[in-house]
């Protein structure tokens, strides 16, 4: 997809503040975060959907999230966090690549998931 804004973030065209990568995924601050250390985990790969993702590529997204989240933690003081998936306009899913936010959170920060 050329014109994915992820796609062209796994491609290298545009910047982002890229923090861990495999073979599968790559996982990148969000621009407007949430809470800091807001990051978002993309498959390599362009799905729409959740659930139009292949196994391997589920399981490695998910792993990454366990992977990471530790090291947000330590980076941001964080002593919990959120893993959400938006799927479909409805559900508030603004780019059409499909991805994980890993959210940190903290007692008392107001933010409402
Ligand atoms: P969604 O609403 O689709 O679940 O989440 C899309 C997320 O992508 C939003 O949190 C938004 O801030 C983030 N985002 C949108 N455009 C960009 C971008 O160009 N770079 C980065 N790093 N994040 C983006
Ligand atoms: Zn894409």
């Amino acid at each position: 997809m050329t014109d994915c804004i992820f796609c062209r973030i796994v491609r290298g065209d545009i910047p982002a503040h890229k923090i861990y990568e495999d073979e599968k995924v790559v996982a990148f601050l969000d621009i407007y975060p949430i809470n800091p250390g807001h990051t978002l985990i993309v498959p390599k790969e362009h799905y729409e959907r959740l659930d139009q993702v292949p196994p391997e590529t589920l399981d490695a997204m998910i792993r990454a999230a366990a992977r990471i989240a530790p090291a947000i933690l330590r980076a941001t003081g964080a002593t919990g966090y959120n893993v959400v998936v938006n799927v479909g306009k409805s559900a508030g899913q603004e780019i059409m690549h499909v991805h994980l936010h890993v959210i940190p959170r903290r007692e008392g920060d107001g933010c409402h998931i």
